[in-house]
C-alpha cells in the first residue's frame, strides 16, 4: 500500500484510511474476520492477533478510519454506543465528579442516573448557558465534562471551543458526544476536547443496519485504559458489524452533504407552512445556536424538530398521513424517519416537565433521509394539510 499524506481530504480518508487492499491477495473490499483466535507460531509467538475480544483485524480496520476521521491518538470500536459510555464511566475512580449537560441522549441520562450514581458524583447542568458552565468547571472541578451538542430533539448548541479552554485549565477530561454531526461537519477534538463519543448506530454507518460505538481520544493512558477495560468487561463489536459500518463510512461526506442540502430545503419549507407553528433547524438564523454553531462546525446535520399548529390531535393525524417519512425512533440513515417525542423517545420524562422544556405533544423530530427532495417536501405538505384540516 502506498503511504497516504497526512493532508488528504475527508472523503479520500473515508475511502483509504483502513482499506488497504488485502496483503495476500490483492482483494480490494476488506475481508470479514469472522474468527475468534488466531494460530500461534510458538507460545506467545503471533502476527499481533490472539483472541477476537480484544483485536479483530475487520474492528482495526473501522478504528482506524474513524480514529483519521476525527483526528485522534486512538479509537476503540464497541459494541454500541452505550458500551462505549459505560467503558468511559468504568474508567473513572470511585468518587469522580462528572459534570453532564441537562439534555443529553436519554439512554446516557439513564446509565448516569441508575447505574454509575453509586460511584459518581453526578451533577447536570444546561451547558448551552458557557457562561455559567465555565463558572462551575471553575468551582466543582469536574474529573470529566461530559457535552452533547446539538442535543435531542430540541437541538440545543453548546460552546465546545469554549468549555474546551476552561476544561483544561482546570484539568477535566472534556468528552463531546458527537454522534449528530459526525466529524464531516464538526471536530472535537481540533476544538479542544480530549475525546470523542460516538453511536455508529446513527449516521457513521449510515443505513440502518448496525448498531455499534466508538471512543476516540487524544489522550493515549486513557485510550489504554479504555482498551483494557473493553478487554475485561467484553462489549466489542462483531467482524460483521465492524464490516458493514467501515463500508458505510466510506459515503459518509456526500451522505452528510445530502442530508443537510435536504435538510435546509425542509427548514424552510416548514418555516413557510401556514400548519406550522415553530422549526428548530440549527442552520435557520432565527435559531439561538446558529452563531455558536458556525463558529465552530461547518454544517449544520440533517435534523430538523418543529411543532404542529394543534396538539396530540393534529400530530397523530400528520403521522398517520405521512408516508415516504418511517414511523421510528433512531436516526442518521439514509431513509427519512420521523418521531414524535412525547409518547416515543422522551415518554419516560413526566407530561409537566416534558412540557416546561419544551417538548410539547404539538412536536416532530425528523431526522431527513437523502431521498429526493420534492418528493420529501410534497410528502410533509400532504400530512401537514391534511392534520390541521378542520
Ligand atoms: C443513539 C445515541 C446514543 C446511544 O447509542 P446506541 O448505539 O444506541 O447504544 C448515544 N448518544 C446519542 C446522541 C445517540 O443518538
Amino acid at each position: 500500500m502506498k503511504t497516504l499524506k497526512k493532508d488528504i481530504g475527508f472523503a479520500t480518508k473515508s475511502i483509504h484510511v483502513g482499506n488497504d487492499p488485502d496483503k495476500t491477495n490483492g482483494a480490494i473490499a476488506p475481508a470479514i474476520y469472522a474468527t475468534s483466535t488466531y494460530v500461534q507460531e510458538a507460545p506467545a509467538k503471533h502476527l499481533g492477533y490472539e483472541y477476537s475480544r480484544t483485536h479483530n483485524p475487520t474492528r482495526s480496520r473501522l478504528e482506524e478510519c474513524l480514529n483519521s476521521l476525527e483526528g485522534g491518538k486512538g479509537c476503540v470500536a464497541t459494541s454500541s454506543g452505550m458500551s462505549a459510555m459505560s467503558l468511559v464511566l468504568h474508567s473513572l475512580k470511585e468518587g469522580a465528579k462528572v459534570l453532564c449537560g441537562d439534555d443529553v441522549y436519554g439512554g446516557t441520562y439513564r446509565q448516569l442516573t441508575t447505574i454509575f450514581h453509586h460511584k459518581l458524583n453526578i451533577e447536570f447542568i444546561d451547558t448551552t448557558d458557557t457562561k455559567k458552565t465555565i463558572t462551575r468547571i471553575k468551582s466543582f472541578k469536574p474529573d470529566l465534562i461530559w457535552l452533547e451538542t446539538p442535543t435531542n430533539p430540541l437541538l440545543k448548541v453548546s460552546d465546545i471551543s469554549a468549555i474546551a479552554k476552561a476544561s483544561k485549565e482546570n484539568k477535566s477530561h472534556l468528552l463531546v458526544d458527537n454522534t449528530f454531526m459526525t466529524p464531516y461537519f464538526q471536530k472535537p477534538l481540533n476544538l479542544g476536547a480530549d475525546t470523542v463519543l460516538h453511536s455508529m448506530t446513527k449516521y457513521i454507518n449510515g443505513h440502518s443496519d448496525a448498531i455499534g460505538g466508538a471512543i476516540v481520544t487524544n489522550n493515549t493512558k486513557f485510550l489504554e485504559k479504555v482498551r483494557a477495560l473493553q478487554n475485561s468487561l467484553g462489549p466489542c463489536l462483531s467482524p460483521f458489524d465492524s464490516w458493514v459500518i467501515l463500508r458505510g463510512i466510506k459515503t459518509l461526506e456526500v451522505r452528510m452533504d445530502r442530508h443537510q442540502e435536504n435538510a435546509k430545503k425542509i427548514a424552510s419549507f416548514l418555516e413557510s407552512h401556514s400548519g406550522v407553528k415553530k422549526v428548530i433547524y440549527p442552520g435557520l438564523r432565527s435559531h439561538p445556536g446558529h452563531r455558536i454553531m458556525k463558529k465552530n462546525t461547518s454544517g449544520f446535520g440533517g435534523m430538523i424538530s418543529f411543532y404542529l399548529k394543534g396538539g396530540m390531535k393534529e400530530s397523530n393525524r400528520f403521522l398517520k398521513k405521512i408516508k415516504l417519512f418511517s414511523l421510528a425512533e433512531s436516526l442518521g440513515g439514509v431513509e427519512s424517519l420521523v418521531e414524535q417525542p412525547a409518547t416515543m423517545t422522551h415518554a419516560s420524562i413526566p407530561k409537566n416537565v416534558r412540557e416546561s422544556i419544551g417538548i410539547e405533544d404539538s412536536l416532530i423530530r425528523l431526522s431527513v433521509g437523502i431521498e429526493n427532495i420534492n418528493d420529501l417536501i410534497n410528502d410533509l405538505d400532504d400530512a401537514i394539510t391534511f392534520a390541521i384540516k378542520k
